[in-house]
């Protein structure tokens, strides 16, 4: 709220017509009892959420989580980062988030679909290809939206796209699955290059070990970058001779295990790698750190090893993982520092695009979509620097993050009266 004062000294219109008191409440918010049947044949009860946050650019859109720390305030505090981060996609797209406190870890494929059907059971009566996207989120990946979707369809009987992240089979776009990590990686490498730098033999420090985090890694390597290391709640993996990404997508994509378990794919004597069970990634000397976990996953004290240890970078593929102590330490050390409404941007942007896609009956290659991310997230780079530089803040990529999405959506707002 803070750094978006100096857009209320520029535009008085928005304080005579209460935009931030709308704009802090979300539109409507949805809170549904899941009531499911486990493989015990013991009935489970869930709670969940959609917070329709803010329709003026464009339908709700925004992901679902499966998580047990769901709760409503994080659903809230998701709903309206993504009202900034659909905004600075440039697409009309209006921001939502949603999900549930059901716990996917552990549970059987049965017991998953059993609970996606009873989610879905309620949910759609709120959502609709042209009122409400949902898509993937932490907990919901492809088998998840498979299901959602299948349980919509039947009950709906409207067969569009009505959900994002799809199966390449019904409709999905080439890329979405590498979607958030490989803008990540466009948007690290636009600021490098305009400080004459590059991701060439850059170490990097990745955090978590999910579908942001995975592609995110391989896409640095792919660009000359070495990925040391890389979580999971129970520890972190350490190698300076750069982890094998491969690995890393067959654990966590296929046999949905552990990160300690990468230690197994190599003979003793190969074995360079070494897991920290508990460990605190950012204790990892590296060039460059990238949250790609979960909100507040990196305290001000681990701020202070990353600047100590040299970092310059720090590109947010989580929602929010840096907390405000955080942020304070890299904005006082003028580490290169851009949030995750504007670097993880690219996900929901190529949700868009599969919108864009399905609607017209299109498939784009891999390429196509590919370089349209790309181009997104150059222009996200290029939108928040003018706008930091616009507003007095040159190189405060938070400020002008914040500042580029909100302009967007008060503008909108004012346009279509109270
Ligand atoms: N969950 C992702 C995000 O935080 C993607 C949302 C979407 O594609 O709608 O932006």
């Amino acid at each position: 709220m803070e750094s978006i004062e100096p857009v209320f000294e520029k535009h008085p219109e928005y304080e005579k017509n209460a935009i931030l008191e709308r704009f802090v409440e979300p539109e409507r918010v949805i809170m549904f009892r899941v009531p499911w049947v486990d493989d015990d044949g013991n009935i489970q009860v869930n709670r969940g959420f959609r917070v329709q946050f803010n329709s003026a650019v464009g339908p709700y859109k925004g992901g679902l989580r499966f998580h047990p720390t769901v709760n409503l305030s994080i659903m809230k505090f998701l709903g309206f980062e993504q009202i900034l981060k659909n905004s600075l996609t440039g697409m009309s797209i209006g921001g939502a988030k949603g999900g549930s406190d059901f716990d996917p870890k552990g549970k059987s494929d049965g017991e998953v679909m059993r609970f996606c059907q009873n989610f879905m059971g309620e949910l759609y009566k709120y959502i609709g290809p042209d009122t409400d996207v949902p898509a993937g989120d932490m907990g919901v990946g492809g088998r998840e939206v498979g299901y959602l979707f299948g349980q919509y369809k039947k009950i709906s009987n409207i067969h569009v796209a009505v959900l994002t992240g799809a199966g390449l089979e019904f409709g999905g776009s080439l890329v979405r699955k590498e979607a958030t990590g490989y803008g990540l990686i466009y948007i690290a490498e636009e600021a490098l290059k305009h400080r004459n730098d590059s991701l060439k033999g850059k170490s990097v420090v990745i955090s978590g070990s999910g579908n942001v985090a995975i592609y995110a890694a391989e896409k640095a390597i792919m660009l000359g970058a070495k990925v040391i290391a890389m979580c999971d709640s129970s520890g972190y993996i350490h190698d300076e001779n750069g982890l094998s990404i491969p690995f890393i997508k067959e654990i966590k994509e296929i046999t949905r295990g552990r990160i300690s378990e990468y230690l197994d794919y190599f003979k003793e004597e190969e074995l360079t790698t070494e897991f920290v069970k508990g460990g605190i990634i950012w204790n990892v000397k590296c060039d460059i750190a990238l949250p790609c976990a979960t909100q507040n996953e990196l305290s001000e004290e681990s701020a202070r090893i990353i600047v100590s240890n040299g970092t310059k970078y720090v590109f947010e593929g989580a929602n929010m993982p840096s907390t405000i102590g955080a942020i304070n330490v890299f904005s006082k050390n003028k580490i290169v520092f851009i949030p995750g409404k504007a670097a993880n941007a690219g996900g929901v942007a190529t949700s868009a695009l599969e919108m864009a896609q399905r609607s017209s009956r299109q498939s784009w290659t891999f390429e196509e979509v590919d370089s349209r991310l790309k181009r997104i997230m150059i222009s996200i780079y290029r939108n928040i620097d003018n706008a930091a530089k616009e507003y007095g803040c040159e190189g405060n990529y938070l400020a002008g993050a914040n500042i580029t999405g909100f302009i967007k959506v008060a503008n909108a707002m004012l346009a279509q009266g109270v």
